[in-house]
């Protein structure tokens, strides 16, 4: 049995493109893993099959559409295993559909999970390409840490970081398609005359100053430097957010912004004090549906119990 604790994420700067020829979008991603994060438990066990606990259990499904059994069953094929065997227990408290990666999570704590049951010994970096071939966001939740991503965020740099910041993370009641949110940034930026081609929009690029207060490890910097481009499609398509990001000020966020593609709310706090104290509040303030303290960044994907 192998168990591997995987991080979710929050996007401290998500810069987004114009649509590209293949329809993808030219993002200029700053992921931050954060402490709020999946456990995924390995068991041997004839084919592929999956469980789930939480308190989202029912929104995952459990077919082979689940990125954790994508995982699985891509490192048996890169492995030429012709009947691999494995049951994935996931332990979710990353929310679904909110914004914060828990599918991709999950599928990068299968793969570590199966290479360790399975005794592969796969190097770290093939591990980096299968899991870009799941998804984007695949990489960085075995990465980890704080890290650039270009092109779809799949092409990751390594950035530094000091210390440890606070956040407080308010979930809301449902999630909202990532690609239903891209399409509204489109047609938003249509409407307001910009145009939505990749000719249209300039480059994203990471912003110097988020980078400093980064390397600084200072988060009133930080705050101020946040930036999410599809926030106000994520508001638009979820009006009551603005409600959640609203409280979250009010009770004395140092910021507030949309994780990734929403409708999860991430807040930044001064200090560990002052998360427990936000997130109490949040959790008063019926905006979101509960809200949660944690910190980071804390490190990618970890095997964090074996037994035989
Ligand atoms: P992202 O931030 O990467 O856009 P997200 O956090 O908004 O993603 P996920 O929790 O990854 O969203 O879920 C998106 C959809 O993926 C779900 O609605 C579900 O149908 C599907 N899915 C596949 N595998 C999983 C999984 N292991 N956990 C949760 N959802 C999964």
């Amino acid at each position: 049995m192998v168990t591997v604790r995987v991080p979710a994420k929050v996007n401290v700067q998500l810069g987004v493109g114009g649509v590209r020829p293949d329809g993808y979008h030219d993002l200029a991603n700053v992921f931050f893993a954060v402490a709020l994060g999946d456990q995924v438990t390995a068991t041997p066990g004839p084919g592929v099959t999956l469980s789930c606990s939480g308190p989202d259990a029912d929104a995952v499904p459990l077919d082979d559409s689940n990125l954790a059994a994508r995982a699985a069953r891509l490192l048996a094929a890169h492995h030429g295993l012709a009947d691999p065997g494995v049951h994935l227990h996931i332990d979710k408290a990353i929310p679904v559909a909110g914004g914060m990666a828990g599918g991709s999570a999950d599928g990068a704590a299968a793969l570590l999970a199966c290479d360790a049951l399975w005794g592969l010994d796969t190097p770290f970096a093939t591990l980096l390409d299968l899991a870009a071939d799941l998804g984007s966001d695949v990489p960085f939740a075995l990465l980890g840490g704080v890290a650039l991503g270009r092109g779809r965020g799949e092409l990751l740099e390594p950035l530094p970081v000091s210390g440890t910041f606070h956040w407080v993370f308010a979930v809301a009641d449902g999630g909202l398609s990532t690609p239903a949110v891209y399409r509204e940034c489109d047609r938003l930026r249509e409407e307001a005359g910009l145009g939505s081609s990749a000719a249209d929009i300039p480059d994203p690029d990471a912003d110097p100053a988020l980078l400093a207060a980064l390397a600084d490890g200072d988060p009133v910097a930080l705050a101020a430097a946040l930036a999410n481009d599809l926030q106000a499609a994520a508001v638009s398509l979820r009006p009551a957010l603005a409600d959640t990001l609203h409280a979250g000020t009010e009770a004395g966020a140092l910021a507030a912004l949309v994780s990734g593609s929403g409708p999860t709310c991430a807040f930044l706090a001064k200090d560990a004090d002052a998360a427990a104290q936000l997130a109490a509040a949040l959790r008063a303030s019926g905006t979101c549906r509960t809200a949660h303290a944690t910190h980071g960044p804390v490190p990618g994907a970890q095997v964090v119990h074996t037994s035989a």
